[in-house]
Parts: structure tokens; C-alpha cells; sequence
């Protein structure tokens, strides 16, 4: 199949756009001209039901939707639209409305840039110890962009802080200072966008270096549910492969972190078709996703996804809560509304999927999981723990939030039983120092 991109330039030219209104085609010429949009002919054709409109989660996990901006912005950006106005005009506007969304959050930039000697190793992340994250420079955009992606700012060029690396030497010089990484997570944007002969260097390096501590790669990508072809049929699909092939059978494992968001997802021939053929290289998929309002917001979607998941032989990994950056407020789903979802899911699934842990907060001091609701003498609290900590002995350590059906972070939780939570202290003075 050949890939075909639409983005603003050339969406009225998708061939189902007429199920669309000049008004809601409008609307998305507005938000998109703010966010990223980028959709591609395997979304269009095979994800997005057009009869379903417009509660369609593939139709809103790839279109931005008019209610994504604040009124306000909409309007402003609407008239300069109309008006054709000056391109600068629209730009100057755009990026202000860009700057209110908390384009960087949760200290990404500053905090997680590891240093070699005293050179700042941008395409670098550590931030637990087992875990390096590894951004290359040729895997920085994606096959179609997700309306709430949280790293949005990269793909519109507002970024101060691109992640990337242009290879893999300064990676490998890090790891063998640091015997305390087993697993290499490459990342993105989307690492698998790559010519395949990129992503056989990154790796044939990382082998070749003979690094007994490494055991794991693990490859963070959409392309399985919003791109399969990248597996069966693109031009370097086999040698993509056989690059997955080289990790398993040097005696380490590569692992596919796949981002899957509702079950449409999963039902197509092609996506069944990539799957087989990743599994015949040995490597181990596991799943992971937000959970998002107007996507996968329901108990029913968690629980049709992890089952069939676990069918296809894909392990069941995290569910996320939406960042706060983008169009938080339109994706945002409440922590205990996200809980309750994950234990009505999980509640009618077989052990084999209770492998998933979540709903979980990537936050700056670590990923934070809401395990659950509890009642103390009569009053209700959130029950919090670390899934993976700054500092690792924070980890299963349950604490409180007073119990709050709005907050959608954590910052937005109240410490129960003590004026802050029990890392704060130790936390501000790690930050303060790095
Ligand atoms: C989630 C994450 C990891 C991986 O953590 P695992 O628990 O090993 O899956 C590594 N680094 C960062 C910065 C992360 O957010
Ligand atoms: S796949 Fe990830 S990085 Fe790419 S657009 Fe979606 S959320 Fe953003």
C-alpha cells in the first residue's frame, strides 16, 4: 500500500471529506492551523467509520475537533482565518494560543537530560535507573499525529528543545557508564518512521558494542495500529524485520511498546497480518495508551482491547492519563473517573490481561498510579502509589489524596493526613540540584 499523508494543505482532497459539512471542515482548517494534523490513507480507509460521525474515536484521535481550543482562541483564529489575513498574522496569533498550553510539561526539558562529560546529551533521557530513552534524529514524526499528542510542540517547530540525536556513539559511551541500564527504550515521536537500514545502524551499534547489562530494547511506536503496512508490505517491511530478528537472536530481547487506543484498532486484516509477522521474529509486544474523553473513555473499550490483546499475543502494559499539555481540558479524563473505568474493565478480564497497571501519571518525580478509592472512618480518599520513582524506594509505597472527582493531575490533589506528600521534600531538593 502506498503511503499517502493529508495535513491543512490538502485534506479537502480526502475522498470521504464531503461527509463532512463546510463548517466542520472549517473547524478543523482552524485547529489546525494551532495543533499538529497529519492523517493518513490507512486511517481513512480503515479505521475511521465515516457513518459514525462525528462521535468516531479514530474519526477524533486523527481530525482536531473545533472544541479542542477555548472559545476565545477558536474565534480569534476563525476571523484571521476568514479574513485571510497575513500569514505572519496567523502564525504570531497561532503560536501565542500555543504558549497557553503548557507546551512543556512536567519538567521534561530540564530535568531528564543525562551529561557526558559536560557535553548535554539532548537525544538522551534517564530518568529511572534500569530505563535510557533514546530519541533519534530520524524518528522524530509519525506516520498520522494523534490530537492529544503530548508531544505536540515537536511537530509544529516550537520546541526550544528538540530531542534527537544524531546516532548512537554518544548512547553507547552513556550506557557503559551506567551498568545500572538494562533496558534501551527508542523513541520518538516515532522511531519506526525510520528507513529500516537507520534503525539496523542504531542497532547493529548497540550489539556490536557488547554490553552485558543491556537486555532489553524496546522500540516505542504507533506504526502497528496507524500504519501495519510499515510491516508487511513498505519497501524495507522485511528488512525491517530482520532487523527485529538480529536483537533475538543476539540474546537479548526486543520488545514493541505499541500505542492502541480503542478496538477498531485491532480488528483489521492488516493489523492481524503485522502482528503475525512481528511475533515470527521473536519479539514480545506489549500494549499502552491514554485514556481520553471522546476516545476510550468507556469500561467496555479497556476491556474489548485488553482481551483482544492478550488474543493476539499482545501483553496488556499501561493505561496513561492525558498530560497536561495539548487540549488537556477536551481529552482530560478525572482521576477517579479514569480508576473507575480501569477496574470495570479489569474486573471482567482473565489474569492473563491483569498485567496492565494503571490509570497512571507520568509526572515529574515518577509515574503515579490511582490504585483505588478507599474509605477511612466514614470519609473517602485516593489511594496513590509509585509505579516508577525518581527514587526507587518510593516505589509501592501507598499515600493518600483527599478524594477530589475533578482533579485530572496530580497537582490538583490535596496531600490527606499531612500538609504535602512524602516525597515532596526530597524531590524539590533533587530538582533544585540537577
Ligand atoms: C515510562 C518511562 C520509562 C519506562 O518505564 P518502565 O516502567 O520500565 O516501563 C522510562 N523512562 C521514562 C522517562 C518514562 O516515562
Ligand atoms: S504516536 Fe505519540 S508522538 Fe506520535 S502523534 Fe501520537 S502521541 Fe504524539
Amino acid at each position: 500500500m502506498k503511503f499517502k499523508a493529508y495535513t491543512l494543505q490538502n485534506f479537502r482532497n480526502i475522498p470521504q471529506i464531503n461527509k463532512l459539512s463546510e463548517e466542520e471542515q472549517f473547524a478543523i482548517e482552524v485547529v489546525g492551523t494551532v495543533l499538529p494534523f497529519m492523517v493518513n490513507n490507512y486511517i481513512i480507509d480503515e479505521l475511521i467509520n465515516w457513518d459514525n460521525l462525528p462521535e468516531d474515536p479514530a474519526f477524533i484521535l486523527s481530525f482536531p475537533q473545533k472544541d479542542m481550543l477555548k472559545v476565545k482562541h477558536y474565534e480569534q483564529m476563525a476571523e484571521l482565518i476568514k479574513k485571510q489575513a497575513d500569514i505572519r498574522e496567523i502564525k504570531k496569533t497561532a503560536n501565542k494560543i500555543r504558549m497557553s498550553l503548557n507546551p512543556n510539561p512536567d519538567g521534561q526539558m530540564e530535568h531528564n537530560v543525562p551529561t557526558l562529560g559536560n557535553k548535554k546529551l539532548k537525544g538522551i533521557q534517564h530518568k529511572y535507573n534500569e530505563t535510557a530513552l533514546f530519541f533519534p534524529s530520524k524518528g522524530q514524526t509519525c506516520h498520522a499525529y494523534c490530537t492529544f499528542c503530548f508531544r505536540w510542540p515537536q511537530f509544529i517547530g516550537i520546541s526550544k528543545f528538540k530531542f534527537a540525536e544524531q546516532e548512537a556513539d554518544n548512547l553507547i559511551k552513556y550506557l557503559r557508564l551506567h551498568p545500572e541500564v538494562t533496558d534501551v527504550l527508542i523513541t520518538g515521536g516515532d522511531p519506526l518512521v525510520m528507513k529500516a537500514k537507520y534503525l539496523r545502524d542504531i542497532i547493529q551499534k548497540i550489539l556490536a558494542a557488547n554490553l552485558n547489562h543491556i537486555k532489553n530494547i524496546r522500540i516505542g511506536t504507533k506504526a502497528l495500529s496507524h500504519w501495519p503496512y510499515r510491516f508487511t508490505s513498505d519497501e524495507d517491511a522485511e528488512e525491517l524485520l530482520d532487523v527485529f530478528a538480529m536483537v533475538n537472536k543476539s540474546g537479548k530481547r526486543l520488545a514493541l511498546m505499541v500505542h492502541l487506543s480503542h478496538p477498531r484498532e485491532l480488528a483489521t486484516k492488516e493489523v492481524k497480518k503485522a502482528i503475525r509477522y512481528i511475533q515470527q521474529t521473536g519479539t514480545i509486544l506489549r500494549s499502552q495508551s491514554p485514556v481520553m474523553k471522546h476516545i476510550n473513555d468507556t469500561p467496555k473499550a479497556w476491556n474489548k482491547m485488553w482481551r483482544k490483546q492478550v488474543q493476539l499475543g499482545i501483553i496488556p502494559y499501561y493505561m496513561f492519563v492525558a498530560r497536561d499539555t495539548g487540549a488537556q481540558e477536551y481529552f482530560g479524563v478525572p482521576l477517579v473517573k479514569s480508576w473507575h473505568i480501569f477496574k470495570e474493565a479489569y474486573k471482567n478480564v482473565s489474569g492473563l490481561a491483569r498485567t496492565v497497571r494503571g490509570p497512571s501519571m507520568s509526572a515529574d518525580p515518577g509515574k503515579v498510579e490511582v490504585s483505588g478509592i478507599s474509605e477511612i472512618e466514614g470519609k473517602k480518599f485516593i489511594a496513590l502509589q509509585f509505579i516508577q520513582a525518581r527514587n526507587p524506594d518510593w516505589i509501592k509505597k501507598p499515600f493518600f489524596a483527599e478524594y477530589d472527582e475533578t482533579a485530572l493531575w496530580l497537582d490538583d490533589l490535596k496531600p490527606a493526613f499531612s500538609d504535602k506528600f512524602f516525597f515532596e521534600d526530597e524531590f524539590e531538593k533533587m530538582v533544585s540540584q540537577s
